[in-house]
Protein backbone atom coordinates (compact mmCIF):
# COMPACT_ATOMS: atom_id res chain seq x y z
CA UNK A 1 0.00 0.00 0.00
CA UNK A 2 1.43 3.27 -1.04
CA UNK A 3 -0.04 6.64 -0.25
CA UNK A 4 0.91 10.09 -2.77
CA UNK A 5 1.73 12.98 -0.42
CA UNK A 6 2.69 16.09 -0.88
CA UNK A 7 5.99 17.32 1.04
CA UNK A 8 3.51 19.65 3.21
CA UNK A 9 0.86 17.54 4.53
CA UNK A 10 2.24 15.14 6.25
CA UNK A 11 2.34 17.21 9.08
CA UNK A 12 -1.36 18.19 8.66
CA UNK A 13 -2.11 14.31 8.54
CA UNK A 14 -0.18 14.49 12.07
CA UNK A 15 -2.35 17.55 12.87
CA UNK A 16 -5.89 15.85 11.93
CA UNK A 17 -5.02 13.00 13.48
CA UNK A 18 -4.38 14.58 16.92
CA UNK A 19 -7.59 16.47 16.38
CA UNK A 20 -9.87 15.79 13.66
CA UNK A 21 -11.87 19.07 15.25
CA UNK A 22 -9.46 21.85 12.89
CA UNK A 23 -10.92 20.36 9.73
CA UNK A 24 -12.52 23.28 9.01
CA UNK A 25 -11.64 23.50 5.85
CA UNK A 26 -13.77 21.25 4.74
CA UNK A 27 -12.20 21.12 1.28
CA UNK A 28 -10.01 19.03 1.69
CA UNK A 29 -11.11 16.96 4.73
CA UNK A 30 -12.11 14.22 3.01
CA UNK A 31 -8.77 13.89 2.06
CA UNK A 32 -7.16 14.13 4.97
CA UNK A 33 -9.58 11.20 6.49
CA UNK A 34 -8.87 9.29 3.56
CA UNK A 35 -4.92 9.30 4.54
CA UNK A 36 -5.54 8.41 8.45
CA UNK A 37 -8.01 5.63 8.20
CA UNK A 38 -5.86 4.17 5.13
CA UNK A 39 -2.52 4.18 7.39
CA UNK A 40 -4.97 2.69 10.19
CA UNK A 41 -6.07 -0.49 7.96
CA UNK A 42 -2.37 -0.62 6.16
CA UNK A 43 0.32 -1.07 9.09
CA UNK A 44 3.73 -0.70 7.05
CA UNK A 45 1.64 1.43 4.62
CA UNK A 46 4.61 3.82 2.49
CA UNK A 47 4.60 7.32 1.79
CA UNK A 48 5.99 8.10 -1.54
CA UNK A 49 6.40 12.48 -1.85
CA UNK A 50 4.95 13.61 -5.22
CA UNK A 51 4.83 17.18 -6.59
CA UNK A 52 1.71 16.43 -8.02
CA UNK A 53 -1.82 16.73 -6.88
CA UNK A 54 -1.72 13.93 -4.12
CA UNK A 55 -4.36 11.37 -2.24
CA UNK A 56 -5.47 14.50 -0.35
CA UNK A 57 -5.91 16.38 -3.35
CA UNK A 58 -7.80 13.71 -5.30
CA UNK A 59 -10.47 13.90 -2.51
CA UNK A 60 -10.72 18.09 -2.37
CA UNK A 61 -13.95 19.67 -3.44
CA UNK A 62 -11.92 22.52 -4.72
CA UNK A 63 -10.15 20.15 -7.16
CA UNK A 64 -11.97 20.34 -10.58
CA UNK A 65 -11.65 18.99 -14.16
CA UNK A 66 -9.44 21.31 -16.43
CA UNK A 67 -8.91 20.30 -20.02
CA UNK A 68 -6.03 22.66 -20.24
CA UNK A 69 -4.55 21.16 -16.94
CA UNK A 70 -2.26 23.09 -14.76
CA UNK A 71 0.76 23.05 -13.01
CA UNK A 72 0.47 20.29 -10.31
CA UNK A 73 -0.96 17.52 -13.11
CA UNK A 74 -2.87 17.40 -16.35
CA UNK A 75 -6.63 17.20 -16.53
CA UNK A 76 -6.78 18.93 -13.31
CA UNK A 77 -6.71 22.41 -11.61
CA UNK A 78 -7.75 23.99 -8.25
CA UNK A 79 -8.23 27.67 -6.85
CA UNK A 80 -4.68 27.31 -5.08
CA UNK A 81 -3.31 25.75 -8.42
CA UNK A 82 -4.66 28.84 -10.14
CA UNK A 83 -2.80 31.01 -7.91
CA UNK A 84 0.84 31.81 -8.48
CA UNK A 85 2.06 33.09 -5.18
CA UNK A 86 -0.07 29.81 -3.58
CA UNK A 87 2.51 27.83 -6.06
CA UNK A 88 5.22 29.39 -5.17
CA UNK A 89 4.91 29.11 -1.61
CA UNK A 90 3.68 25.26 -1.85
CA UNK A 91 6.97 25.01 -3.80
CA UNK A 92 9.47 26.70 -0.88
CA UNK A 93 7.13 25.10 1.40
CA UNK A 94 7.78 21.44 0.20
CA UNK A 95 11.48 22.24 -0.91
CA UNK A 96 12.31 23.59 2.63
CA UNK A 97 10.54 20.38 4.12
CA UNK A 98 12.21 18.19 1.80
CA UNK A 99 15.68 19.36 2.61
CA UNK A 100 15.17 19.61 6.33
CA UNK A 101 14.06 15.51 6.15
CA UNK A 102 17.10 14.80 3.65
CA UNK A 103 14.24 13.39 0.89
CA UNK A 104 13.49 14.39 -2.20
CA UNK A 105 10.49 14.41 -4.97
CA UNK A 106 9.58 10.93 -5.43
CA UNK A 107 11.41 9.52 -2.29
CA UNK A 108 9.61 7.22 -0.69
CA UNK A 109 9.08 5.82 2.80
CA UNK A 110 7.12 4.17 5.80
CA UNK A 111 5.14 5.92 7.05
CA UNK A 112 6.85 5.50 10.98
CA UNK A 113 9.90 6.57 9.65
CA UNK A 114 8.43 9.56 8.43
CA UNK A 115 6.81 10.57 11.63
CA UNK A 116 10.56 9.60 13.41
CA UNK A 117 12.05 11.66 10.85
CA UNK A 118 9.77 14.42 11.40
CA UNK A 119 9.90 14.73 15.19
CA UNK A 120 13.60 14.63 14.35
CA UNK A 121 14.52 17.37 11.75
CA UNK A 122 11.14 19.20 11.90
CA UNK A 123 9.97 19.63 15.57
CA UNK A 124 8.42 23.07 14.92
CA UNK A 125 6.48 24.04 12.39
CA UNK A 126 6.51 27.61 11.84
CA UNK A 127 5.62 27.87 8.33
CA UNK A 128 1.63 28.32 7.87
CA UNK A 129 1.69 26.27 4.75
CA UNK A 130 2.71 23.25 7.35
CA UNK A 131 0.57 23.76 9.86
CA UNK A 132 1.96 26.55 11.56
CA UNK A 133 2.06 28.38 15.07
CA UNK A 134 -1.42 27.62 15.61
CA UNK A 135 -1.43 23.63 15.13
CA UNK A 136 2.08 23.27 17.02
CA UNK A 137 0.37 21.71 19.94
CA UNK A 138 -1.37 19.46 17.75
CA UNK A 139 1.35 18.44 15.63
CA UNK A 140 3.06 17.48 19.00
CA UNK A 141 -0.33 15.47 20.25
CA UNK A 142 -0.26 13.96 16.69
CA UNK A 143 3.68 13.05 16.80
CA UNK A 144 3.22 11.54 20.34
CA UNK A 145 0.31 9.31 19.53
CA UNK A 146 2.17 8.10 16.67
CA UNK A 147 5.46 7.33 18.08
CA UNK A 148 3.81 5.73 21.53
CA UNK A 149 0.68 4.54 20.91
CA UNK A 150 -2.62 3.50 19.03
CA UNK A 151 -3.07 3.13 15.96
CA UNK A 152 0.09 4.10 13.90
CA UNK A 153 2.28 2.77 16.18
CA UNK A 154 1.29 -0.83 14.34
CA UNK A 155 3.37 0.30 11.62
S1 LIG B 1 -3.66 21.95 -3.52
FE1 LIG B 1 -5.69 22.27 -4.42
S2 LIG B 1 -6.56 20.21 -4.67
FE2 LIG B 1 -4.82 20.04 -3.24
S3 LIG B 1 -5.76 20.20 -1.18
FE3 LIG B 1 -5.08 22.27 -1.80
S4 LIG B 1 -6.90 23.23 -2.77
FE4 LIG B 1 -7.26 21.01 -2.68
Amino acid sequence: MKIKLRPYHPTWVLCYFADQSIAKEDHNKKGFDFVIKTLCEHPGAEIELVREFDDVCSRCAKLKPNPAGSVWGDGRSCASSDNPKTVRQVHESNDWTLSTLGLKYGSTIKWMELVRLLKEKMPEIRDPMIGGPDNQGRYEKGLALCLKSQPFARM
